[in-house]
Order: structure tokens, then C-alpha cells, then sequence
């Protein structure tokens, strides 16, 4: 009789239970150490047999940190028992229970404890935690097929392609996005690069490709993370000395998706060459990468340009500012979703003066239903009208200071071209003044900026206006009003 037939004999006479427990007589005498027994509770009896396979028992340990443990402290006790129990050719098989919301079932991997192979081999670093639950599992001894590792997407349930309202302003990166999800890493999109200002729904779209792909293709791993936390777990694992499995954990990914890669410009060098390599091998092994960025790939400064010229290979897909129908129907969703009536009219100012970006539309939105709840108001347009113009004005329209001249100028009926002129006529120089206390009012540039454009002064200059700007308007009644009408002016 061979071995194998030899185990197989001995294996059928005996149920997955009872192997268990002789294995754990065997272990509970030999395992090694003073503080035995308790080693014995902790990590053997948790351990609950599942089924005995041909000459494979399978175990089912509650965490993928439980299996590393036992891989790492306790591999060859567990071997000798294995080989005690079911002979020279038996197997052990684990089933890992993941702590993620994603995952149905627990995942199985098998590890061939006994046999040719040492399982000892298994890398000593701790585990890398990818968001809760997902984990990678450094096991070399991956059978294809067999091996299933389930880790946390990060995707969120609420970003999803049915609740991103379609425009024009989005109609191309919506398409590619779909056939990405369809058939990701198979179409000429990779990497499926989506570009756009703030609030303009780049983290929405990608995320809900991501979450399309995983309904069409469940068998694939998905994984949404921001270049933030990209570059926190490259920095963590230099640190742990686990950086070789931070990049075996990414090339193990099906569709990876890169939120916000802007944010690695000018710094974060060798997260990006780490990122580059990723970035090949996976594309090579025709994965999908999915990737945004505030600007275009040509536009992106500060980024390695082997990693910008890789950006250009696949689609670059602009997200554009909403027109005014898709600012309707994303406000309109929002509603319907929020279970709030709102008169169209009210709808239609919001979408009207609120243009920037959807953002900000929501910001509005939500603050108008805040205001009339609170203060049991109606909605109407009044209110919408008070709300906009706060959402609007504090936050939208950056004034600049070329703009601040003009309605100065016109406002004393002088040409704009004498507040850069040096002459010390008094109405020039009061609107010289205005123009600087404007400008320090109402924009973010420095004093010695505003000054270089009001007449080549300097900063003591334009603070010397504001402060005689502020004076006059105290005490000169004149001066007064021509503040007030200019501040309606700019209010407009
Ligand atoms: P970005 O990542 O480009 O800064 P986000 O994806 O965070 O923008 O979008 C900002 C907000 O606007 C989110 O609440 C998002 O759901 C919403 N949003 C953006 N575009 C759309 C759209 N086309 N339809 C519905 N909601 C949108
Ligand atoms: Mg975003």
C-alpha cells in the first residue's frame, strides 16, 4: 500500500471531530512554555473543526490575525499533530472568518501544513490592516483557485451610480465609468483618470464605479482608497519593515481606485515610486486602475512625470461644472430623497444662483431646510433668496482686485487708470484708498499685493489707507455714504 492510500484508509475511519480532539491532546502535551495552558485556551480552543476533506481537515479560526498567529508561533506543533492524526500526507485547511460587512462567507485558504512545503515560511510582519476587517494574508503558499482573501472595498453604500444625476457636464466620465465597470482592466480606459474642480463629484463617480463593478463582477477585489492613506500605509509600513507586503497587498487588487492624487505633488516622492510600481504591475496583469485628481494629467506639477505620462495612457474624463438642468435634478434627487417638498420656484432660484459646484448646491440646500425647520418657517423664495446670498457671498465669489477698481472708478466716474497714476488729486486719492480697503476686505491678497496693483505702493501704504478708509467712514458723513453704496455695490 502506498501513503497516500495508506492516510486515505485511516482518514475514513475517522470523522473531523475526532481527528480535532486528538489533535488537541497532542498539542495540549506538547505545546512549549510555562504559561501552556493558557496558550492552549487562547488559541486552540477557539478553533472549531468544520469538515474533514479526503485528507484535509478544515478549521475554522475567528480572525485572519488568529491564523497568522498560529501560522507564526505554532505551525510545526500543528504539522506533527496533523501528521500524527492522518499521516504523512495530511492537510490542514483554514477558514478564516473576516470581520467585514462585505463578506457572506467566511473565506477559506489552504495551507498545506503537512507535506513538502514548511509552512513556516510565512513572513513574520504583522499583518497590514486596510480599513476594518480586510487584511492581507502573507502566505506563500497560495493555491490558485482555492485561495480567496476578501478585503473591506472602503467603498460607500451612498455614492452610487443611480443617485449620480447624469449631465452634460459629466455624460463622458459617466460612460467610461460604466464600460470600466463592466469590463474593468478590458477596455482602453486604463487608468480611467476623472478630473475636476472641488465638489464637482469626482470621490461620487468613483466610488460608484467601484460599487458597479462589484455588482457586475463579485468575484473581483475592489479598493477605494485616498493618496492620503495610500501614502500613510507606504509611510507605516517603511517604518514596520512590511513595505514588501504593502505592495504585495496592492498588486493582489482587481480594481484599485486612487482618490485625490493631487494631494502627492511636491511631496511624497517615494510613495509615488511605490505607487508607479503598483501602477505597472497591475496594469500589465490587465487590472483596472481608477484614479482622480483635481486637474488634467498635463496640468498635474509637482508629480513625478513617469507617473504623469503613465496618467495620459488610458482615459483622462473631465467632471465639468453642472449646467443648470443637472443643478435641477441633483437638487431635485436630493429632495425626493430627503423626503422634502420644496415650491419650484425655490428649486429654480437655488439652481439658478448657485453655479460653482454641486457642493455648495447641497451646502445650500441643506441649510435652507435647516432654517425653516428650526424656525418653522416656510420655504419660500424669500428665505431662499436670504440663504443663497450667504452661501454665495461668504463662500463663492472671490472678488478680484482688478474688479474691486472698476466698480470704485465708475462709482466716482474717474477712468480706472489714475488709481495706478501718482497724482495726490483728493478724489483719486480717496478712491485709491477705497479701492485698497476693498481689496483687503474682500480678497485674500496680501497687502504688499494690493498695494503693487494700486499704484506701485507699499504694504505700510495700504494699511495706512484701510485704517483712514475705517476713520472717515466714523466721522465723515460724505465718506460714510459713499462706503455704504459701495458696499451694496459689492454685495450685488
Ligand atoms: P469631489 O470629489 O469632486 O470634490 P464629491 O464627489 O465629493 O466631489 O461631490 C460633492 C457632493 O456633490 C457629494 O455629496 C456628491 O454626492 C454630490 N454630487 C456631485 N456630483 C453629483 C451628481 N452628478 N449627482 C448627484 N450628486 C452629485
Ligand atoms: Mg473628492
Amino acid at each position: 500500500m502506498n501513503s497516500m492510500n495508506e492516510a486515505n484508509a485511516r482518514v475514513a475511519e475517522k470523522d473531523y471531530q475526532s481527528v480535532w480532539d486528538a489533535c488537541l491532546a497532542f498539542i495540549k502535551d506538547n505545546l512549549p512554555g510555562r504559561e501552556n495552558e493558557k496558550v492552549f485556551d487562547t488559541w486552540f480552543k477557539p478553533i472549531v473543526p468544520v469538515k474533514l476533506d479526503g485528507g484535509t481537515l478544515i478549521i475554522q479560526v475567528p480572525s485572519p490575525f488568529f491564523y497568522e498567529w498560529l501560522e507564526h508561533n505554532y505551525a510545526d506543533l500543528l504539522k506533527q499533530a496533523i501528521q500524527l492524526t492522518l499521516g504523512p500526507q495530511g492537510c490542514l485547511q483554514y477558514s478564516i472568518v473576516m470581520d467585514t460587512s462585505i463578506a457572506e462567507q467566511p473565506i477559506t485558504t489552504r495551507i498545506p501544513a503537512v507535506g513538502g512545503q514548511s509552512t513556516m515560511n510565512v513572513p513574520r510582519d504583522a499583518p497590514m490592516d486596510i480599513g476594518q476587517g480586510g487584511r492581507v494574508l502573507p502566505n506563500p503558499f497560495v493555491i490558485p483557485g482555492i485561495q480567496k482573501v476578501r478585503i473591506n472595498s472602503q467603498l460607500s453604500g451612498s455614492y452610487t451610480l443611480h443617485n449620480f444625476v447624469e449631465g452634460e457636464c459629466n455624460q463622458l466620465a459617466r460612460a467610461a465609468g460604466y464600460a470600466v465597470a463592466e469590463k474593468p482592466g478590458k477596455t482602453a480606459f486604463n487608468p480611467l483618470m476623472l478630473h475636476g474642480g472641488v465638489g464637482l463629484g469626482k470621490t461620487h463617480l468613483a466610488n460608484a464605479i467601484g460599487l458597479k463593478t462589484k455588482e457586475l463582477n463579485p468575484e473581483l477585489t475592489v479598493l477605494y482608497v485616498t493618496s492620503e492613506q495610500f501614502m500613510q500605509q507606504y509611510m507605516d509600513a517603511g517604518r514596520n519593515g512590511t513595505t514588501s507586503d504593502f505592495v504585495h497587498f496592492y498588486e493582489m487588487v482587481d480594481v484599485l481606485i486612487v482618490d485625490d492624487i493631487q494631494f502627492w505633488a511636491n511631496k511624497a516622492g517615494r510613495t509615488q515610486e511605490a505607487f508607479f510600481h503598483i501602477f505597472n504591475t497591475l496594469h500589465q496583469s490587465g487590472k483596472q486602475l481608477i484614479i482622480t485628481s483635481d486637474k488634467a494629467p498635463s496640468e498635474l506639477q509637482g508629480l513625478e512625470t513617469r507617473l504623469t505620462s503613465r496618467l495620459k495612457w488610458g482615459l483622462a474624463a473631465e467632471l465639468l461644472p453642472p449646467d443648470v438642468e443637472t443643478r435641477m435634478g441633483i437638487l431635485r434627487q436630493k429632495l425626493a430623497n430627503d423626503g422634502v417638498e420644496m415650491p419650484a420656484e425655490v428649486v429654480e432660484y437655488i439652481a439658478y444662483n448657485i453655479n460653482t459646484n454641486v457642493r455648495e448646491l447641497e451646502g445650500a440646500l441643506i441649510s435652507l431646510m435647516a432654517q425653516s425647520s428650526l424656525n418653522h418657517r416656510d420655504i419660500t423664495i424669500d428665505l431662499a433668496r436670504q440663504m443663497v446670498d450667504k452661501f454665495v457671498k461668504s463662500t463663492n465669489r472671490e472678488v478680484t482686485i482688478d474688479y474691486i477698481q472698476k466698480v470704485v472708478c465708475d462709482y466716482f466716474n474717474i477712468p480706472i487708470e489714475s488709481i495706478q497714476s501718482r497724482t495726490r488729486k483728493r478724489e483719486i486719492v480717496q478712491a485709491r484708498q477705497l479701492t485698497m480697503y476693498y481689496a483687503k476686505k474682500l480678497t485674500k491678497s496680501s497687502l504688499a499685493i494690493i498695494g503693487l496693483q494700486c499704484g506701485n505702493k507699499d504694504h505700510a501704504t495700504v494699511l495706512h489707507a484701510c485704517k483712514t478708509v475705517a476713520n472717515l467712514a466714523d466721522t465723515d458723513k460724505q465718506f460714510r455714504c459713499w462706503v455704504e453704496d459701495l458696499d451694496k455695490k459689492f454685495k450685488e
